[in-house]
């Protein structure tokens, strides 16, 4: 056996990585029914035993505070450390992939939805009692085929990251290997949802009223998908021109938005395909794969937006980074770059400019976008809040569905369904990427009006300057240093609450 050394780790780290990558865009496409993880496992097994997890934490403890060495090797042990957990969970994320690519959703005697397609169908109808009935059939056939299968993955991901024995539990570990305080944004989390509940309870029944024509007290979850849908707005982001319009912004800001040809944009339905978009890096910056299954209306731009942040970000970093600069590191970053373009959205100027939304619909749009994006900040604060409760070990986990369906109730307004409970679960965190990514978003924006005035989308100096100083530098910082370097700023809520209550006028 050879030995493993930081070099082979780099090295043979990424054709796995490159390997894991492809095998996930392929199934989540639709182009492969399932994803062959294991093999992938078993071929690279040298560099994901508990050698390589041992070297990585031996450099982790040997580098000094603050040194480059330390910001290279926290990342190798964060990969380290989860790849052992990957590796041991792949069978069952293997099973997972497969039953939500087959699943069937059985409507009543008559109809039967793919379970990928349910949220796209619930969006769609307009008849409430028949949206209720495919969110109470989804519901059932989750609790009991897709919940079990998920609960047992957390726990077993809970007790390996604790047998690590890094630190205190996983929420310690976690804390440990990401760099990022769980405790605090939990606290500015709470600070948030006490700050902007006067705002949500006195905006959301207007919505349900136009929007859905129901009460706010009665509303489900399967609402807000009709409700956040907003189709009274379709006309104005036509799918005939959305990929056209937004690659024009993108050349106006002086960026080749497929790079060359090193992004592709696959946009077309295809059955299989995962109803949630994705952006895959299979090879940095050389392959990056942009996926969407059309849904219709606003939320594909939206998406389409936000993927392409993704996207351009693989795409335009220095191939000379280290490996673990290009393929690891804080995804709140990513994250932020991709919310950078989405929140484009929120800009009368750029809808002006590249949607066909007219004159009188736009300030009822962004109307509408506030309330969407005070709803959103809303359901991830108490996402996190409840996902510690989930990882901390502190609550017996047949109460968890209770304690989710409260929380989650009482942070949007909307009922929840406990059969979700381990469903609704973003795994290892990736809660906390994005509300970091929200807050980093916010100051990026401020910082671009600054550098290139209001109009910066198609400013044609703003786009290198986002190559250079902000794409090109891969994950080597966390959001919060590059919020410091970019904006000289903490990262918070505030300029997030600002926005919302401009929007809502
Ligand atoms: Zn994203």
């Amino acid at each position: 056996m050879t030995d493993v050394t930081l070099a082979r780790l780099r090295d043979e780290g990424e054709s796995f990585m490159q390997e894991i990558s492809r095998e996930y865009y392929l199934a989540h496409s639709g182009q492969k029914a399932t994803a062959e993880l294991q093999p992938i496992y078993a071929r690279h097994a040298q560099i994901l035993g508990p050698d390589a997890l041992e070297l990585t934490l031996e450099s982790l403890r040997a580098a000094a505070d603050g040194s480059e060495e330390r910001r290279s090797a926290r990342l190798l042990a964060d990969w380290q450390a989860e790849s052992q957990s990957a590796r041991q969970l792949a069978p069952l994320d293997e099973r997972e992939i497969a039953w939500e690519g087959s699943a069937v959703v059985r409507v009543g005697d008559t109809r039967q939805i793919e379970f990928e397609r349910v949220a796209i169908e619930m969006a769609n109808t307009t008849n409430r009692a028949e949206r209720h009935a495919i969110e109470a059939a989804r519901a059932k056939l989750v609790g009991r085929e897709l919940a079990p299968m998920r609960r047992e993955r957390f726990q077993r991901e809970r007790d390996i990251t604790e047998q690590l024995g890094l630190a205190s539990g996983y929420n310690a570990t976690f804390e440990l290997l990401s760099g990022i305080s769980l405790s605090d944004l939990a606290a500015q989390c709470a600070q948030f949802l006490r700050d902007t509940q006067a705002l949500w309870d006195e905006t959301l029944p207007e919505f349900t009223k136009r929007v859905l024509g129901v009460d706010a007290s009665s509303v489900t979850r399967a609402d807000a998908l009709a409700l956040f849908r907003a189709r009274e707005f379709d006309g104005g982001f036509p799918a005939s021109r959305m990929e056209e319009s937004i690659k024009r912004q993108v050349r106006e800001m002086g960026v080749d938005p497929v790079a060359a040809g090193r992004i592709v944009f696959d946009t077309g339905e295809r059955e299989g395909k995962r109803s949630r978009a994705f952006c895959s890096p299979v090879r940095v910056p050389a392959e990056v794969y942009l996926v969407l299954r059309p849904h219709g209306g606003q939320s594909d731009w939206n998406t389409l937006l936000h993927e392409l942040g993704h996207a351009l970000h693989f795409a335009y970093m220095r191939p000379d980074l280290a490996f673990e600069y290009r393929w690891l590191g804080d995804n709140s970053i990513t994250e932020g770059y991709a919310m950078l373009f989405d929140h484009l959205m929120q800009d009368a100027g750029w809808l002006r400019r590249y949607t066909e939304l007219g004159g009188s619909a736009l300030p009822a749009f962004l109307r509408s976008h506030g309330f969407q994006e005070l709803h959103m900040v809303r359901r991830y604060s108490a996402k996190l809040i409840y996902e510690i409760a989930l990882y901390g070990g502190q609550v017996n986990w047949d109460s968890l569905p209770q304690q989710y369906v409260e929380q989650l109730t009482a942070a949007t307004t909307f009922r929840y369904d406990p059969a979700d409970a381990f469903v609704d679960v973003d795994p290892r965190y990736y809660a906390a990427r994005y509300l970091r990514a929200w807050q980093l978003q916010a100051l990026l924006t401020e910082t671009l009006v600054e550098r290139y005035d209001a109009d910066w989308w198609r400013n044609p100096r703003a786009g290198p300057w986002m190559c250079s100083a902000l794409f090109g530098e891969g994950q080597r910082e966390l959001a919060h240093e590059q919020a410091q370097r970019v904006a000289g700023k903490e990262l918070s809520f505030a300029p997030i609450a600002r926005a919302v209550e401009k929007l809502l006028g």
